[in-house]
């Protein structure tokens, strides 16, 4: 039986989502069995590739550069899955929605800066207006919140994507 083509990408977010999914620790080893790992921030896969059968997506779409990627994750992935509550929601990236894009970058490259500031022209992806949840983009198959989701509740759902169910979280499961 072929392996499961599976993906995991990294938008705005702070890594903890990835960071749980690594606390599955020794049941990484039974994953193994049945899934390729054909694009991560764990591997050294430069781009992402077609033919993806789960997408685990971590992070809300702030940059141009997000959105670009996110096209491409979507259009190349059969089961795409927002992976907690940045990408569920926007969560955290999106607390800037408020304030805009000049005020964040002031903040950020001038008034924190005590050495040269100055807002960056080239080398960093162009923010978006707004922060958005991936599902405001593109369309999400499964989701699970949590802040970051526990390694049981991604465990629970990848076992049930590679059953070739969708995960039904019900009551029973315990997020982040
Ligand atoms: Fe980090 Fe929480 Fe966002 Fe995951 S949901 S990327 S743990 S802030």
């Amino acid at each position: 039986m072929p392996k499961v083509r599976l993906a995991t990408a990294w938008l705005d977010g702070c890594s903890g989502c990835h960071m749980s999914f690594l606390d599955l620790d020794e049941r990484l080893i039974a994953l193994a069995d049945q899934v390729d790992l054909v694009y991560s921030p764990l591997v050294d896969t430069k781009e992402f590739p077609p033919g993806v059968d789960v997408a685990l997506v971590e992070g809300a779409v702030s940059s141009e550069e997000d959105e670009r990627r996110i096209r491409l994750i979507r259009d190349r992935t059969h089961t795409l899955v927002s992976l907690g509550d940045c990408a569920v929601t926007a969560n955290v990236p999106s607390l800037r929605n408020p304030l805009g894009v000049d005020a964040i970058m002031h903040r950020a490259y001038i008034e924190n800066v005590s050495l040269q500031p100055q807002i960056p022209q080239e080398s960093l992806p162009a923010l978006l207006p707004r922060v958005r949840p991936v599902h405001a983009v593109v369309t999400v198959d499964v989701f699970i919140p949590g802040c970051p989701p526990s390694a049981d509740t991604i465990h629970f759902a990848l076992s049930e994507l590679l059953a070739g169910r969708l995960p039904d979280f019900g009551s029973s499961v315990r997020f982040g």
